[in-house]
């Protein structure tokens, strides 16, 4: 954290800084709250203006703090500051493209595999990546309230027996309170055959006051629940972010990471190798590099997968297995998840008929 940060808000107490809910009153949400912070112009050109108009902002005082104020391809910043490239609604790229829409039984609960079901849970995020491949939710309001939202995916995870696991996610589930996370968890905790609940949040990452005692108190009973996160840089790796991951696993849950490979954010060998070990350091299992989807708002975050592959061929030769992840694509409907490293002939194959999803594929050969 920058020295002295906290100081920058009028109320800005130690105490303060530690409450999650002071977090979320004071982000910054608008350039000329940005440029209180970073060099940045206040005012942005017209695309700048136009791709905040389309997918807002919001930035915690603590995720800003560890960003370096005068340099404009901060890897932090790149993550959370809006840039004009972002209204480049190219052709060709889909506000939705895993197609998720067409994967839901009942309002916001996609069901892509026939033994799990993922419920979005709400559409707000204490921080809005740029690289999200949801960003297309964050303009829309939850219209109707938690409890009806919930009723209906209940009722159907109740009437599938299939269904053995559910994971939510959004948007960001932590940015409930502890009540309505409760009754969230209990809800499809109480299904006889939903065996596991899995929560996907980076609420260690951008805001990790937010794993309080009390928190880790409900999260503990309602295991076996598995807590996946995502940090893409080791500058996130802080000593809060290490104390919020440790104590999620002091309530015995396990704590894995889903990177997103992301063009100048940690495209290179040596940032993800020291992501990896970072990782590895704070006993958070490197599970997932997902390829950046191809989503609009988000292409210029996009590598081809030559690099990602030179990158993995690298990490192997540097890494422990242990803190290797999985480079996979995320595909549309019943595909899910496909590795692509080491990348064989079948699964080249098997990618062809999804080339769009990906930048440059005739050169895989
Ligand atoms: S926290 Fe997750 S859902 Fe929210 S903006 Fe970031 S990537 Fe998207």
């Amino acid at each position: 954290m920058r020295k002295n940060f906290v100081c920058r808000f009028p109320d800005g107490t130690s105490r303060n800084w530690r409450d999650w809910r002071w977090q979320l009153r004071h982000r910054a949400t608008s350039l000329s709250a940005l440029a209180r912070f970073l060099e940045r112009p206040s005012g942005g050109g017209e695309k700048l203006r136009s791709a905040l108009s389309r997918y807002p902002m919001a930035i915690t005082p603590y995720y800003l703090s560890l960003i370096q104020p005068d340099n404009d391809q901060d890897p932090l910043a790149l993550q959370c500051v809006p840039d004009a490239r972002e209204a480049a609604f190219s052709a060709g790229l889909a506000d939705d493209p895993l197609r998720e829409d067409r994967s839901m039984p009942v309002p916001n609960l996609i069901q892509r595999y026939p033994d799990r079901v993922l419920a979005i849970v709400t559409h707000r995020c204490a921080t809005y990546c740029r690289h999200c491949s949801r960003k297309r939710f964050w303009k829309t309001s939850e219209d109707s309230s938690l409890k009806s939202r919930l009723t209906a995916m209940v009722r159907h995870v109740s009437k599938t027996p299939q269904i053995r696991e559910v994971i939510l996610s959004g948007g960001d589930p932590l940015m409930f309170d502890d009540a309505s996370l409760e009754l969230i968890l209990s809800a499809f905790a109480s299904i006889p055959h939903v065996e596991v609940l899995r929560i996907g949040s980076r609420a260690p990452v951008v805001l990790p006051m937010r794993i309080t005692g009390n928190l880790c108190r409900i999260l503990k009973r309602h295991r076996p629940l598995w807590f996946n996160t995502q940090f893409n840089h080791p500058s996130e790796i802080t000593p809060d972010a290490a104390r919020a991951c440790n104590r999620i696993q002091e309530a015995g849950i396990p704590v894995s990471n889903q990177s997103v490979l992301l063009k100048g954010v940690n495209d290179s060998p040596e940032v993800m190798k020291s992501l990896l070990n970072g990782l590895q350091k704070i006993s958070v299992r490197p599970y997932y590099l997902f390829h950046c989807e191809p989503a609009r708002g988000c292409n210029h975050f996009r590598t081809d997968v030559r690099t990602g592959l030179k990158l993995m061929d690298k990490l192997r030769q540097s890494c422990s297995g242990l803190a290797l992840p999985q480079y996979v694509a995320d595909l549309p409907g019943r595909e899910g998840k496909a590795p692509l490293w080491p990348l064989s002939r079948p699964i080249r194959n098997a990618l062809r008929k999804h080339q769009d999803f990906f930048d440059n594929f005739e050169e895989l050969d």
